[in-house]
């Protein structure tokens, strides 16, 4: 079986990346696990982001790794926080502090003019130099609770309503950890990767 990094310390990607990838013949290891610590986030998009991930990653496990970076485009602040969703509220910012910054910069703003979406951007890489990685992407459309609902997901979920689920009256916080696999940008983006990956033993071929 193909043992396989997972660049993420964020313990909701973690558990629905797992969850999504459970059926297939890999071995997914979180890199805390193995001694890998977090690396700066520098790059000014998600690709380059979910890269610099993975390559750290591949390059102190030597083991191939997956990536994911996402994030929250708000239509209404021209597409903040973006890339910079987890440190919306500063670098050191908790879930709650990014949504209530969130909430405090939409005061006022109607309903109407409240979409947004998650962006993800997924990455496999075979090892740190690999001049070919697997990448592909997942958007899912919503808007912006007034204030927040519900306990499940995790970041902006108790804000976020997605177009067309549940009658649009549950946020993403509400809805089962299946439900949101089902639809979610992260879900769409692993799906499609898993379909790339339609020839893995020649991709991870020794
Ligand atoms: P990253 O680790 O730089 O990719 O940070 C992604 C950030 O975007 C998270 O910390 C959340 O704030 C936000 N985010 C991404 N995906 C989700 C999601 O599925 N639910 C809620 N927030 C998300």
């Amino acid at each position: 079986m193909t043992r396989v990094v997972l660049a993420s310390g964020n313990a909701g990607k973690l558990r629905e990346l797992a969850a999504i990838l459970a059926h297939l013949d890999l071995a997914l290891v979180p890199q805390g696990e193995l001694g890998v610590r977090a690396v700066p986030e520098t790059g000014t998009t998600f690709l380059a982001n979910a890269l610099i991930k993975a390559r750290h990653a591949a390059a102190v496990t030597g083991l191939p790794a997956l990536a994911d970076d996402s994030g929250l485009e708000v239509d209404a602040l021209d597409g903040r926080p973006g890339v910079w969703s987890a440190r919306f509220a500063g670098v050191d910012a908790s879930d709650q502090d990014n949504l209530r910054q969130l909430l405090q910069e939409l005061t006022g703003v109607p309903n109407a003019l409240r979409t947004a979406r998650y962006q993800c951007v997924i990455v496999l890489v075979r090892n740190d130099g690999d001049p070919d990685p697997l990448v592909a992407q997942g958007t899912w459309e919503g808007r912006i609770a007034a204030a927040p609902h519900g306990s499940g997901g995790f970041g902006y979920d108790p804000v976020f309503v997605p177009h067309g689920v549940a009658g649009e009256q549950r946020t993403a916080a509400q809805l089962t950890p299946a439900e949101k696999n089902a639809v979610s940008h992260r879900g769409q983006a692993l799906r499609a990767l898993v379909a790339a990956l339609a020839s893995l033993s020649v991709y991870f071929r020794p």
